[in-house]
């Protein structure tokens, strides 16, 4: 796989913080199982906040701290390990291993709903601020023109699309914050599948972006 567009450095040491929201985490670990190199990156992100930590002057705990904490150790967390196959449930083969843990079916037999024309969208609801959720383009359709409240993450599953930011072939990723608009056009004859996350809304705009607002912009 030849991946060209990678992450922001804010955004690995968020993810190695375990500060993202979950959607944001999901698709980062889903990068990370196809990208060597932000792989190596999260990897120094992490030794940061390790040295960080170690340089934290020391504080009294209370007398509950350790129980409070091992009673944590059972909560869910947002950690998306790689998921083991499961019995005989039918996979796609090509999806990163934290995606297929949580899809009960194949990319082309999820219960995609048409938002417009060319455009299906499948909400992942796993709560939480933002939204996140797999958007499927078909060729030659544009997304309307949109800026996002906060910032936004997206990862090429299937296809390409191009942009005000360049070309995005699968396994690419676009890590944009509020003040980028942009209008991404699937530039071939194949349909392009994305994951993406948001920690806020999205604003469309222009008339068909303010058409397909109420049923995008979650
Ligand atoms: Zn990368």
């Amino acid at each position: 796989m030849n991946i060209s567009h990678h992450f922001d450095d804010a955004t690995l040491m968020a993810y190695s913080a375990g500060t993202l929201p979950q959607g944001m985490a999901l698709l980062v670990a889903c990068h990370l199982h196809w990208c060597p190199h932000c792989r190596q990156r999260t990897e120094h992100t992490n030794a940061i906040g390790g040295v960080l930590l170690d340089n934290l002057a020391p504080s009294a705990l209370s007398e509950d701290a350790l129980n409070a904490v091992l009673s944590r150790l059972d909560e869910p967390g947002q950690e998306f390990a790689a998921a083991e196959p499961q019995g005989t449930r039918q996979q796609d083969d090509d999806l990163p291993a934290p995606l297929t843990g949580l899809l009960e079916q194949p990319l082309d037999q999820l219960p995609w709903r048409r938002i417009g024309y060319g455009v299906r969208q499948l909400d992942l609801e796993l709560g939480g601020p933002g939204a996140t959720r797999l958007l499927r383009i078909s060729p030659g359709v544009s997304v309307p023109h949109h800026t996002h409240g906060g910032n936004e993450l997206t990862l090429i599953l299937r296809g390409s699309y191009n942009d005000e930011l360049g070309r995005f072939c699968r396994g690419d990723v676009a890590d944009l914050d509020g003040d980028v608009e942009h209008q991404p056009l699937v530039d071939t004859d194949e349909d392009c599948i994305c994951l993406i996350a948001t920690d806020a809304p999205l604003k469309f705009s222009g008339l068909m972006g303010r058409l397909v607002q109420p049923f995008i912009g979650l």
